[in-house]
């Protein structure tokens, strides 16, 4: 790091998870950049009390109110200055913090939308794993995006690679630097692992644990994403962000099974050339990135060996394997806000599987019948999309 280098100011949104945990990995092995701010968590206090330790934040928000007391307290006795709110109003608080610079947005699912939009309303440069709130409301990203001068840099593994495998944008957010011919793209390959039921078919999976669904054969995650792997209903919310994100039609986006997760996607361009980018299926690869960019900075992930690795394989995803796929891909094609209720039902159905009230087999099934009963809206707001959501929600526990 050059003498000039400023120090970065960092809010971690989920900082317990996955994600966040990746994240603070990364942080770690570079305390001359980067000063953690502020952390959030649901609940998980005994975690961020070590984070606590470690990081020394200024700002601490846990959601549920009882476990940010308990922490609260902790705090106390162990002398440690960090202040600490509840409630999850207090997330875009921590989000919009006047010395923040970066924000990672790492919450999993809805609840991530408001305060990820305020981090952008913000005008600060955002990090987005948090895939969730791109489907629901995209193109009000963007539009914020374009108004309050943010920087949206993608961290879910294929969008990073194909943020890496496009031309430069000058301001970090390719959504507003023209069209994908412009650039001279024609299409986005996306890939992804099939997940552990690849080569089954999906009526004989009804039997299928949450234990089973969650084991991914090359990555490890949270346990709602796991379960998205499985159905491939992650790689259809992917299909959606890429949309948002790199100002794509749903038809320019194609997916494709590539089982040894070696390639995080792909850009090919009208000449014929296909740009991809590789790694070890370490998040840290796509968190270093986005965090050091435009520079290059080590996230302490193994370089990948070729030679053993030896060969990569690739095959279309079969409709009849991956039904949540297909469904998520209408989604796409609809738009509007038929994307938020896809994504309200699937919340709702990988939870009661995760509980084991539902089989594996009921996720796309639930999903369809929330979308055959939550109406179309002709506005597409934040107001609009978190009522369709509440309303989804609704019809998907009564399922
Ligand atoms: P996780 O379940 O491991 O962690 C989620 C985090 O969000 C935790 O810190 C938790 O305390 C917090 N959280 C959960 N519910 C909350 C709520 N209601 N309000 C506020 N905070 C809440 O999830 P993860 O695997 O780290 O995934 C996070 C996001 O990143 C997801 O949207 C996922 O799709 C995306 N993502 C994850 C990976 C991965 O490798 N894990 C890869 C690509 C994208
Ligand atoms: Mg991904």
């Amino acid at each position: 790091m050059s003498a000039e280098q400023a120090v970065t100011n960092l809010a971690v949104l989920g900082a317990t998870g996955s994600i966040g945990l990746n994240t603070l990995d990364v942080v770690r092995r570079h305390p001359q950049r980067f000063r953690v701010k502020a952390l959030t968590s649901n609940s998980k206090i005994d975690v961020l009390l070590e984070q606590c330790r470690e990081f020394q934040p200024d700002h601490i928000v846990v959601v549920d109110p009882v476990a940010a007391d308990r922490l609260k307290q902790q705090l106390n006795i162990e002398g440690l200055a960090s202040e600490v709110r509840s409630g999850a109003e207090s997330l875009a608080d921590i989000a919009t913090l006047a010395e923040v610079d970066v924000v990672m947005a790492a919450i999993v699912g809805a609840a991530g939308l408001v305060p990820t939009l305020a981090a952008v309303q913000a005008g600060k440069r955002v990090l987005i794993a948090n895939k969730e709130p791109l489907v629901m409301l995209g193109g009000v990203f963007v539009e914020e995006a374009q108004r309050s001068g943010a920087q949206i840099l993608p961290i879910d593994s294929e969008h990073n690679a194909i943020f890496q495998c496009l031309p430069a944008p000058e301001d970090g957010l390719w959504g507003r630097s023209g069209s994908l011919e412009e650039r001279g793209v024609r299409r986005i390959l996306l890939t992804g692992s099939g997940g552990p039921f690849r080569d089954r078919r999906f009526e004989d999976l009804s039997q299928v644990t949450p234990e089973q669904a969650c084991a991914h054969p090359n990555w490890v995650m949270g346990r709602k994403i796991s379960v998205d792997s499985a159905t491939m209903m992650n790689k259809g919310l992917e299909i959606i962000e890429a949309c948002w994100l790199f100002n794509a039609a749903h038809d320019q986006v194609q997916v494709v099974v590539h089982p040894q997760s070696v390639i995080h996607s792909l850009v090919e361009y009208v000449d014929g050339s296909m740009l991809a980018q590789l790694g070890s299926p370490d998040m840290r690869v796509p968190i270093a990135h986005a965090l050091g960019w435009p520079q290059r900075i080590p996230s302490g992930a193994d370089a990948l060996d070729l030679f053993a690795i030896a060969r990569l394989d690739f095959e279309p995803p079969r409709p009849d394997t991956f039904p949540c796929l297909v469904l998520a891909q209408e989604a796409a094609r609809l738009g509007g806000v038929t994307p938020a209720i896809l994504n309200a039902a699937n919340e709702v159905a990988v939870a009661a599987f995760l509980e084991r009230r539902l089989a594996f087999t009921d996720i796309p099934r639930l999903i369809e019948h929330v979308l055959e009963r939550v109406g179309a809206q002709t506005r597409y707001d934040l107001e609009t999309v978190l009522a369709v959501d509440q309303e989804a929600r609704t019809v998907a526990l009564a399922y």
